[in-house]
Order: structure tokens, then sequence, then C-alpha cells
């Protein structure tokens, strides 16, 4: 399995046979190989999750899916392409083409898409996260933690091979509640399981911050490095 960083919470991966594509808004596209299928996932509506340009990648490969949230309206997808897109509410199950997928409630807009494709699993969790803020009333950040382990229960100890969690640096000292309650959910992993931050806004230190006050932390070396847009990892 092949993964490039696009952008933000885009992320493209890539296996034998499929090609999945998980909330592009901006960045360069890898060139797609023209004998896998491409499934494009789209957590929510936000500008920064989810980007119309998505449905042109049909043009270079026809059969294109779209998983996209329930919030992205049909009237967004261009007409020739409502056949291919499936709108999806949280906690609901599909099978289409070689690929499973499951859908958790976010605690912002939107689901997070837990995939199953070729023996992997890949769990992207779009905005679900501890939203935890400095200045916000204490019970409204309480209920916030208890909605975040509440939705993301699903995945306790499940196997996840590839799993990209918002790691933002905007929360300030809180930056990593959400991180590590998903690093707690399933403590044992595999040796090439790896945790891809993302919604770092491109500041890239708030990887760094997290393996700096981790550092007796057992996953500590599952977690990647991203740099910049376009870096590449192999799993
Ligand atoms: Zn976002």
């Amino acid at each position: 399995m092949k993964i490039t960083y696009i952008g933000h919470s885009g992320f493209y991966v890539e296996l034998e046979e499929a090609l999945l594509l998980f909330d592009y808004y901006k960045g360069s596209m890898p060139k797609l190989p023209h004998e896998k299928r491409l499934y494009v996932f789209a957590s929510h509506r936000h500008p920064d999750h989810f980007n119309p340009e998505i449905f042109s990648l049909a043009k270079e490969k026809e059969d294109t899916f779209f998983l996209l949230s329930g919030d992205i309206w049909k009237c967004r997808v261009p007409k020739e392409l409502q056949k291919q897109a499936l709108h999806l509410k949280p906690n609901e199950k599909h099978s289409l083409g070689n690929i499973t997928v499951q859908t958790l409630k976010s605690t912002d807009e939107g689901i997070a898409f837990l995939v199953q494709c070729e023996g992997k699993v890949v769990y992207h969790a779009g905005d679900l996260n501890d939203w935890r803020w400095i200045g916000e009333p204490e019970n409204w950040n309480q209920r916030m933690a208890e909605n975040y382990r509440n939705y993301i229960e699903p995945l306790r100890n499940m196997h996840i091979d590839a799993a990209f969690i918002p790691l933002d640096p905007r929360q300030e000292d809180y930056y990593a509640l959400g991180m590590d309650y998903f690093l707690s959910l399933n403590a044992e992993k595999k040796e090439e399981d790896r945790i891809y931050p993302m919604h770092c806004w491109e500041d890239y230190h708030v990887i760094d911050r997290w393996l700096k006050e981790h550092p007796d932390h057992p996953d500590r070396d599952k977690i990647v490095r991203i740099q910049g847009r376009g870096e590449s990892f192999k799993q």
C-alpha cells in the first residue's frame, strides 16, 4: 500500500487494485494508474474537506465512485455522475466493488470512514475529533469529549493498518486529545501499522511537538512525520 499526502486532510491510497482518495480540497494529484478503480471520499461539505473539483476525476477515470457524506447534497454532484455517488449517513455499512465502507458520526459535520479493501483497513477521521477549545464553556467541552468517545467507540480493539487522525495546532494545549484517545482504543498494534496526523493547517511542527511530549508512548514509531505536500509513504 502506498499513501500520498495531498494536503491538509487529503490523502491518496494506492492498493493493488483500488485507489482511495480522501478529503481532497487542493493540491496536485499523482498520475492515476489506468487499470485501477478510483473511490473518492468526502467526509463533509466544509471547503477544507470537499471541493467539487473531485468530480472532474471521473473524466479521466469513468468508473470512479464517489462516497460522500449526506450533508453534501445530491445537487452538488454533476447529473451524469449521480448514479456513481453514494450519500452516506453516520453508522452505515456498504459494500461496493472491492471495498467495504463503514461510517461513524463526526463531532463536527458529516462522518468518518472505515474502509476495508484487499485485506487492509484504513480509517479516515474526517473532522471526528475531540474539539476542546480554550474559552469554550466547560460543559460544552465536556459534552464534546463524551460525544467523541461515544462516536469513536466502534473502533475499540479494531486492527487498523493506516489511520488518518486530526492533530490541529489551533487547539493549542489540547491539540492531542483526540489522537491520544484514538491511540488508547487499540493499544496493540502491528509493527507496520501507521498513524498519519492531519488537519495540521500545514504546520507540521505540531507532529514534532507530539513526538517531543510523548517520549515513551508505545505507538511513537507508528506516527508518520509528514513534512510537506506530495510526500509518499509505503507500508
Ligand atoms: Zn476541517
